[in-house]
């Protein structure tokens, strides 16, 4: 029920029409008995962003999402920017705290948030290998230094942009990260980010066409989430690998932007089911 006390929380974006965020965030309200909504809010284009930004102070809104394209652009307008979210140079959570906006980035810690929730994956001492190069492979990267990975290789289409990646996050860490020009694959852990596998891309250009680097029991992960499997995990889970689709991610963000946004917990669990689990 909305009454007069009802916290109003949302995502910004555009498109914002095929998120799940509103419905993974009202679950974890009805299980958490918290009295608050969570709306889309579409925000066409880059001219409308700043009175977006200004519309969650004048209208009190409680926490925002963001999501493609406004990830890095909201940076300029927010108050302060948690140092992680910073170095991603991405911001998917702004909390709003009596007037003033907080920036954070939940995206990689997500997935960590996952692994451990679905398969008690600690990321301390393993070795780990990143398909892709753009905004989500360095959130992820960061948030895996930050657990003490023993390595990680980043592998993608364009060697220069993997070189760029790579060394861009040297500075802040002392976990060695070495870029690649040809897929091995011999990882504890690999993790695909690129769109590759949704509807629409082609997989090809992926290590893909030859998949039998994966080893019965390497982790794999593909951070795609519609399809909710994709050609990538079918055929690593046909080799014996232990998969994980993007819900789990997508789960993982989501449960840490709650902890940001109302000050309190809810189960992953509660969230991962919303997307099928
Ligand atoms: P991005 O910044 O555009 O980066 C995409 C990366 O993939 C780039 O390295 C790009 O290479 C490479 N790439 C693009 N198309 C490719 C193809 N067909 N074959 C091989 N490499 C390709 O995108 P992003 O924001 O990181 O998002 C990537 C994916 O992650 C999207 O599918 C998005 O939906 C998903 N995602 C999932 C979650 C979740 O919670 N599960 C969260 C965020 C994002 P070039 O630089 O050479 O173009």
């Amino acid at each position: 029920m909305i009454d007069g006390r009802t916290q109003v929380f949302g995502i910004i974006g555009c498109p914002v029409g095929h998120s799940a965020s509103p419905r993974m965030h009202a679950a974890a309200y009805a299980a958490e008995k918290q009295n608050a909504i969570y709306v889309p809010f579409p925000v066409a284009d880059m001219s409308h962003l700043p009175a977006a930004i200004a519309g969650i102070r004048a209208l009190s809104i409680g926490g925002i999402n963001v999501t493609i394209p406004y990830k890095e652009a909201v940076i300029p307008f927010l108050d302060s920017v948690d140092p992680d979210a910073m170095q991603a140079g991405a911001v998917n959570t702004i909390v709003n705290r009596n007037g003033i906006l907080h920036g954070y980035n939940t995206d990689g810690d997500g997935l960590l948030l996952a692994l451990v929730q679905e398969w008690g994956w600690e990321a301390k001492g393993k070795h780990v290998g990143i398909i892709g190069a753009g905004g989500s492979a360095r959130g992820i990267a960061l948030a895996l230094c930050r657990a003490s990975v023993a390595g990680l290789t980043v592998y993608s289409r364009t060697g220069i942009k993997t070189s760029a990646l790579c060394r861009d996050i040297s500075q802040y860490t002392e976990v060695p990260i070495v870029p690649l020009d040809v897929w091995t694959g011999v990882y504890d852990l690999v993790i695909q980010t690129t769109p590759a596998g949704m509807a629409g891309h082609n997989e090809g250009v992926l290590p893909l066409s030859d998949m039998s680097w994966v080893y019965p029991g390497q982790g794999v992960v593909d951070i795609v989430y519609k399809p909710e499997v994709t050609a990538f995990m079918r055929e690593a889970q046909a080799r014996g690998a232990r998969v994980l689709g993007g819900a789990g991610m997508l789960a993982g963000q989501g449960v840490l932007a709650y902890r940001h946004m109302t000050g309190s917990e809810c189960g992953y669990r509660v969230m991962r089911q919303v997307l099928g689990a």
